[in-house]
């Protein structure tokens, strides 16, 4: 049998043949890609010439094609349909790919040419994207440890390995956990649950040969309706627990011992750095800067956040007690009495909202909010090679046909899919040695249904992630390593939050929120209500997430972090900061993946925060012209999509908005404004 991985591809568009690639095609076409990625950096480091941009940087930016064609298609099937094979495989690469990286990283030789280039950089008359380019290859062998000397290389190298492995472990032991619990229930075990949920249980039993029986599972989608809704106190109170318990357990999945060992290592590699902590370490290169500015801002919304929530708990209180429930609330209770009150104070049920939430709908109006705004069409091209039979493809054109781009939809949840949604590519756009058109995919992790009804809060994520699909899509620069997505990672957020307030734009949801049997546009007065409910159950929303990201910096600004028992540190970072009882943190650590299953938001959690105050304040621009389709406006945001890391983020953000962004758009975003002006 032949690897596709060795041929070249005929497919349409250059998308892999996902039909013919099997398991086994990976190690040999990884193998071959390291040794020759390996050979394309001697031939620069042997190169007799003396360094110049193109015979060094250019060189680099032309170097490891093989081995990036390979891993785009390995890394996303691994997340979104992985088998045994696949993460065995990931299990074994994860270190040898760290080392890989991580010796041509710290290469002297090529560091060497690298480093000339950078201390004549004024004199080598370089475009304002070439300079950016050279400054950050640059910074980021520094940041690998170049200047190090010969031991100290050698423990990061080791340090870097050992983490490659560490947080293979830690997203495959919660991927077990999400896969192996579920709670099988019969039809007399469903009292409060609306049709949709019942249907997505029915469903999720089905897919586990248990038909005729309802399933919740721990993904997102499935667990968090059930919360929402479910009359049975005892169950609710199951379900959470199980949820929150991923990842902590004795045995062989357990993520405790993992995350010890994780943040011991990071720090010991802050420390060989010269920085006092790890986040210290991270955050020098970051649009926030420093620790005291991403504390100063998550600080400013904590103690607002806090009055906010403890009001919604004394109204969950009187609720729960008027249905004669005169137990404290627990946090099992807070989305059901939320929910509840929300009824009752804004006249919603979500059970009446969801059906005009259709999923194909919902994707219709973020393909014409990106015509609208930057010109895009969307073709379906059911004609295309996919991974499994639930991916929808589409090509997108400009308006005068011209190819932009493929983008691949995934949405349904499934035991084969890791957790949570996020954008990807498979391959990136590049205009360097010719034109290469981006190959971008959006996972998300909906309940599948006949038909797929969402909620308000799937439908932005449905947003936000095809926010992310657009900055890869619309990227339009000369070099791979600053394509789209490939920016600080504070500010890569700002492109998918902002593009979910077209979403709750009125003329959006009264065109395509339609209900699913009758076709008849949201009710006016449905909208207004939904609306108006917006700002509901914020108070909960920011204490969840800002304690996880406050217990993300105190993980990572430890200056000694052996020995941690993590529990008790989750505890004892908890009491600190007086997190309400009632109330858990978004990710409890043992299942926290945007820390411990990679570096990459690691001490970097806040920045969903950080870019909101951006978003919120740039999606104020559009407001301010009273259209939130202003063309001018939409032409100038369009360069932050375009634009990549050619330029700083803060540059492009006020080229954007005239101005520096301001917090007072996020705090009413989030109405926290009022209980801001009481404290
Ligand atoms: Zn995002």
């Amino acid at each position: 049998m032949s690897n596709p991985f060795f041929e070249t591809w005929t497919t349409p568009f250059g998308l892999p043949p996902f039909d013919r690639i099997q398991a086994e095609h990976f190690p040999p076409a990884f193998d071959h890609g390291m040794a020759e990625n390996i050979a394309e950096i001697a031939a620069i480091t042997g190169n007799p010439d003396a360094p110049t941009f193109a015979n060094t940087i250019e060189a680099m930016e032309r170097s490891g094609r093989f081995l990036n064609r390979v891993g785009g298609v390995f890394w996303n099937l691994n997340s979104s349909n992985t088998t045994d094979a696949l993460e065995t495989i990931a299990r074994d690469y994860a270190p040898k790919f760290a080392q890989h990286s991580m010796r041509i990283a710290l290469d002297p030789a090529l560091f060497a040419r690298v480093a000339d280039l950078y201390e004549r950089r004024d004199t080598l008359d370089l475009a304002p994207d070439q300079l950016r380019l050279l400054e950050r290859q640059h910074l980021g062998f520094v940041r690998s440890g170049a200047l190090l000397p010969p031991d100290a290389k050698a423990r990061m190298t080791a340090i870097t390995e050992r983490l490659a492995t560490l947080h293979t472990l830690f997203g495959q032991n919660v991927l077990h956990d999400e896969k192996d619990w579920q709670l099988v229930l019969e039809e007399s075990d469903l009292a409060g649950l609306p049709d949709f949920a019942r249907n997505a249980a029915a469903q999720a039993a089905k897919e586990r040969g248990q038909e005729g029986k309802y399933v919740i599972t721990l993904a997102r989608s499935s667990v968090e309706p059930f919360l929402t809704f479910s009359a049975r106190r005892d169950l609710r109170q199951v379900a959470y627990e199980a949820w929150i318990r991923r990842g902590e357990h004795e045995g062989e999945h357990d993520n405790r011992p993992l995350i010890r060992e994780i943040v011991a290592l990071r720090t010991e590699q802050a420390k060989l750095m010269g920085y006092a902590s790890y986040a210290d370490f991270k955050l020098d290169d970051s649009m926030a800067k420093d620790t005291s500015a991403v504390e100063r801002l998550l600080l400013q919304v904590w103690g607002p956040a806090k009055e906010k929530a403890a009001a919604e708990r004394a109204e969950l209180q009187d609720c729960a007690r008027a249905e004669g429930m005169n137990e404290p609330i627990a946090p099992w209770d807070w989305r059901y009495y939320a929910e509840k009150v929300r009824q009752a104070k804004y006249d919603i049920d979500e059970a009446e909202v969801k059906p005009y939430f259709v999923l194909e709908n919902m994707v219709r109006a973020a393909f014409d909010t990106a015509g609208r705004l930057f010109g895009l069409t969307f073709t379906e091209r059911p004609d295309l090679p996919v991974y499994h039979p639930d991916v929808r493809v589409y090509e997108v054109t400009e308006k005068d046909g011209r190819h932009v781009g493929i983008f691949l939809h995934d949405n349904f949840a499934r035991s084969s899919k890791r957790s949570g949604a996020w954008m990807s590519s498979y391959r990136d756009q590049e205009n360097f040695d010719g034109a290469v058109s981006p190959i971008i995919v959006n996972n998300n992790n909906f309940s599948k249904g006949e038909p797929t009804l969402l909620s308000f809060d799937d439908a932005e994520t449905l947003f936000h992630e095809f926010g992310h699909f657009l900055h890869g899509c619309l990227s339009d620069v000369r070099y791979p390593s600053q394509s789209g997505t490939s920016v600080r990672r504070d500010f890569v957020e700002l492109p998918s939050q902002i593009y979910e307030h077209w979403l709750a734009v009125p003329e959006t949801l009264s065109t395509y929120a339609r209900h699913h049997q009758t076709g008849e546009p949201i009710p006016q007065d449905l909208l207004r209500r939904l609306l108006a409910a917006r700002n509901f159950n914020q108070g909960f929303g920011t204490v969840e997430y800002t304690a996880a990201a406050l217990l993300d910096l105190e993980f990572h600004t430890r200056s000694d972090a052996a020995d941690t028992d993590v529990a008790a540190f989750e505890r004892s970072v908890l009491d600190k900061i007086g997190m309400p009882a009632e109330i858990a943190v978004r990710h409890r650590p043992t299942h926290f993946q945007h820390l411990f299953a990679g570096s990459g938001y690691a001490s970097g959690y806040y920045a969903y925060l950080w870019a909101e105050v951006l978003d919120a304040d740039g999606f104020e621009a559009f407001l301010e012209t009273g259209n939130p389709f202003d063309p001018d406006l939409a032409a100038k945001l369009k360069t932050i999509y375009s634009s990549g890391d050619t330029r700083d983020p803060m540059e492009l953000y006020t080229a954007f908005r005239g101005r520096e962004p301001r917090i007072e758009a996020l705090l009413k975003h989030r109405g926290l404004t009022q209980s801001l002006g009481d404290a």
